[in-house]
């Protein structure tokens, strides 16, 4: 089953972007995944193909109205029981764990906001599970959705070969992943920890592991709160 994602946005030329490079994109030629786009304008009705409107109740901006946005949803996921995805500020933040499930989901619908955000009662109405990628605010969800996919994409079987680490990766194991060294031996004067060139594998593995422990001790806590470690 090969990795099929379709693009809800208004700026389908953003897409394949980076994913279109290194080894997404040889991925992509190779068809190891698939990416489609559907141009939500393409689903207004009237004459000048309006896809936003004033927000009820005023304040600045616009909002990406709900019966076009629907009609585009309709439209792609008929008779399609992949995850239907909104990028947005709102939602639940991002994580490793909802980048495997997503991998192993065999594709998602991914609707791109603009301007203030969405129509509530489309979010509602088509059960569009909001996604964010950060606290902080985009003008659109397309970089997004690519920076979502590209988690995704990378994890695929055979996309990144040997080059995929796996276990030691940050958040695979719940920690944060240990530093890398690699030639010169002495870089301005500062060395590679010798136990790395040490040849004993099982220091070497211990000392990784204290090193990824340290690490997310000092800067992400809250992952260690969030599982039992073992010694
Ligand atoms: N007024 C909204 C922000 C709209 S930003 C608010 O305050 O919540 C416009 C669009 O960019 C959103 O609809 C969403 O699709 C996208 N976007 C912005 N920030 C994002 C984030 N952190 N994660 C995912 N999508 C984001």
């Amino acid at each position: 089953m090969v990795f099929r994602a379709t693009i809800l946005t208004l700026y389908p030329e953003m897409f394949p972007g980076h994913l279109g490079h290194s080894l997404a994109g040889k991925a992509l030629e190779r068809g190891q995944w698939s990416l489609e786009t559907m141009q939500i304008r393409d689903f207004a009705e009237d004459k000048h193909r309006t896809v936003d409107d004033t927000p009820a109740g005023g304040g600045a901006g616009m909002v990406l109205k709900p019966d076009v946005l629907a009609r585009a949803i309709d439209k792609v996921s008929e008779g399609d029981s992949r995850p239907r995805l909104l990028m947005s500020p709102r939602g639940k933040p991002l994580t490793q764990a909802r980048v495997r499930e997503l991998a192993a989901a065999g594709g998602a619908v991914i609707v791109c906001g603009r301007f203030e955000g969405v129509d509530q009662r489309v979010i509602d109405a088509r059960s569009l599970e909001e996604v964010s990628i950060g606290d902080y605010v985009l003008s659109g969800g397309e970089p997004a959705a690519l920076t979502l996919l590209d988690a995704v994409v990378r994890i695929l079987p055979g996309v990144m070969g040997n080059a995929l680490s796996g276990t030691h990766e940050s958040f695979e194991n719940g920690l944060l992943e240990h530093p890398h060294y690699t030639r010169p031996q002495v870089f301005e004067g500062r060395e590679i920890p010798a136990v790395l060139t040490s040849g004993n594998h099982a220091a070497i593995e211990k000392w990784r592991y204290e090193q990824a422990l340290r690490l997310t001790q000092e800067r992400r806590p809250d992952l260690l709160a969030d599982q039992p470690v073992t010694k």
